[in-house]
């Protein structure tokens, strides 16, 4: 009856906070560009564009990353002990806890990884890094990161491994801490399955401050793609609605193993407690479940996160190509800012005009 009643307004975040405290090397990168006008208009960002071509500003990026993960680092070694290389890439799935999010995919990955280097294979050294809360009454979710901890643990101590991969849990994930691990991401883990993720925002904080998104067609992250172009993010997997042809075929996920013998050794390593350290049930329990249910789709999208995240590496590799993806990410990402958000409300839904208030001054007596 009445379908203007319905609009949607794509959210944002606050670049005051997600850009220029939390990242005061890139902020000043940008100024130093294109001058300070872009704090007050994030649209002015999009000034910043030509400068991802330019050999000098692609070199100042890369040490203001550096920059950044040496700060992580420090905070890392500070919290859990955990010695990680300023060097190497920074993979980082951060946001609560959730079987939809599928951090239990991102472990997957991590075996795999851990499972080619014990195999001899060259393969590009990175730290992975997950953070995220469980709430309270939610005991898969704590499984999960039992479980990520226990993986953590043997491919951080193990000798062939060195310092090729680490793997962190960065405890109680809450703003601070991500003000620190975002600036110092060079990769954004955005894998739900898609037609779950309503719209995320972590995603765009990551986006903003130069790291590359690899995620699904889900939530923000199909209108990250469109501001980015798609040249410069990596999409993987199903879409909503193959998740939905799917789930009516009712494949059973444990068929997912028969065409990806990598898979079935990644699930074999989890289903015999390799990582557990004795106390092999959550693991187990964990193998069964995903070999059984599966209800967010780990098994079937596997394979394609897989090979994308290869494609990833690759372009890691050639640091003034992801140089280039990376600085056009934080140039085109100034429709995610919360003002542009705030200014739809106000246009579309409230009505109401923006007044001009002098910096500084108190609001007035009513
Ligand atoms: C941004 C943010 C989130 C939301 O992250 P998503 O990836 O969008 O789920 C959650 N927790 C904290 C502390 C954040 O800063």
């Amino acid at each position: 009856m009445w379908p203007e009643r319905f609009i949607n307004v794509t959210n944002g975040v606050t670049p005051r906070l997600w850009m220029i405290q939390a990242n005061p090397a890139l902020t000043a990168l940008i100024d130093s560009r294109i001058g300070t006008d872009w704090k007050y208009d994030l649209d002015r960002l999009k000034q910043f564009t030509p400068y991802a071509s330019d050999d000098k500003t692609r070199a100042a990026f890369r040490e203001v990353k550096r920059q950044n993960k040496e700060r992580l680092a420090a905070l890392v070694k500070q919290r859990t002990g955990i010695e990680i290389r300023p060097d190497v890439m920074y993979d980082v799935q951060i946001k609560r806890i959730h079987e939809y999010k599928r951090q239990l995919m991102k472990l997957l990955h991590v075996i795999e990884l851990y499972q080619r280097i014990r195999d001899g294979e060259d393969v590009l050294p990175r730290v992975v890094l997950f953070a995220g809360k469980a709430a309270p009454g939610y005991q898969r979710a704590k499984n999960i990161i039992e479980v990520i901890n226990q993986v953590a643990d043997i491919v951080n101590n193990d000798p062939l491994v060195g310092d090729r991969l680490k793997c962190v849990f960065f405890p109680n994930y809450e703003v601070s801490s991500a003000a620190v691990i975002i600036p110092a991401a060079d990769l954004s883990q955005q894998i739900s399955t898609a037609g779950f993720e309503a719209s995320g925002t972590g995603n765009m904080k990551l986006a903003l401050n130069g790291a590359l998104t690899i995620g699904t067609l889900d939530g923000a992250n199909i209108e990250i793609r469109d501001a980015v172009d798609e040249e410069n993010i990596f999409i993987f997997g199903m879409t909503a609605r193959e998740v939905a042809e799917h789930r009516a075929a009712g494949v059973p996920p444990s068929a997912h193993l028969d065409s990806h013998p990598r898979l079935r050794s990644i699930i074999d390593a989890l289903r015999t407690g390799f990582f557990a350290n004795g106390g092999r049930v959550l693991h187990a329990q964990l193998a069964s479940y995903l070999l059984e249910e599966d209800p967010f789709f780990v098994l079937a999208d596997y394979a394609a996160y897989s090979e994308t995240s290869n494609r990833v590496d690759q372009l890691y590799q050639d640091p003034e190509a992801w140089s280039e993806a990376a600085l056009l990410n934080v140039a085109r990402m100034s429709y995610f800012s919360i003002d542009r958000t705030v200014r739809e409300y106000a246009e579309h839904i409230w009505g109401v005009l923006p007044e001009p208030v002098q910096a500084g001054c108190p609001p007035p007596e009513s």
